[in-house]
């Protein structure tokens, strides 16, 4: 048997450069396979998992806090409050501008179950219920018409981007907006959301991070 030593030069240099081509794609996931594992997280029961379990720790943190008259819960709309996952699994995980914004003005994202059973347990509570999201104007009246078909009833307001608005970064728009609120006489007390931005800032209270693997807003 021929010693390492004893290789041709030529063999070593292709030995040592797959070896490095193999750790960097150790690194790489297949863009398949990265679909489908998402796929797996949302269908095979993880995600429900993991909300049961986020807000289950958000109920005992809750039960220690004491409500006062202008205890407040911010809410986000999507992935938060509404599911967009059927819309993403149809377009591959991809993402085509016109046909999200024809879905949302649609009005029919499914509620998520877990997000409304914890809305509920807020109401219940007697703490006012807000939505605060980076949808546009113009789809206020589909938003604010697909969380009450879908059961989110008796919050105060849904705030909404303005066209002068646009512009601002999300955890800038949103913690603006938290600070109009507190300025106003609520006391916020827990802040959920799907992305980081939603929660960045001052006047969250309780932060309460749900999952999404579908994107990434900053
Ligand atoms: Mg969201």
């Amino acid at each position: 048997m021929k010693s390492f030593l004893s290789t041709p030069i030529h063999t070593l240099t292709l030995f040592l450069t797959l070896t490095l081509l193999s750790c960097t794609s150790d690194e790489l996931i297949n863009l398949r396979l990265a679909k489908d594992r998402v796929k797996d997280y949302y269908e095979s029961g993880k995600y429900d998992e993991d909300l049961g379990e986020i807000y289950s720790k958000a109920k005992s943190q809750i039960e220690k806090i004491k409500i006062k008259n202008n205890s407040t819960a911010i809410f986000d709309v999507d992935d938060t409050a509404l599911s967009n996952y059927q819309i993403s699994k149809r377009l591959d995980f991809g993402f085509d501008y016109q046909i999200v914004q024809d879905w949302v003005m649609s009005a029919k994202l499914p509620a998520i179950k877990q997000t409304l059973d914890f809305y509920n347990y807020l109401k219940s509570k007697g703490i006012k219920l807000i939505f605060l999201t980076g949808r546009q104007t113009e789809e206020y009246d589909a938003t604010y018409r697909n969380l009450v078909e879908q059961g989110y009833r008796d919050f105060d307001t849904i705030i909404v981007r303005s066209e002068r608005e646009r512009k601002i970064g999300a955890a800038e728009f949103k913690s603006q907006k938290r600070k109009e609120l507190t300025e106003k006489g609520y006391e916020i007390i827990i802040c959920v959301g799907d992305q980081w931005t939603d929660l960045e800032g001052d006047y969250t209270g309780l932060i309460v991070k749900l999952p999404n693997y579908l994107y990434e807003i900053d």
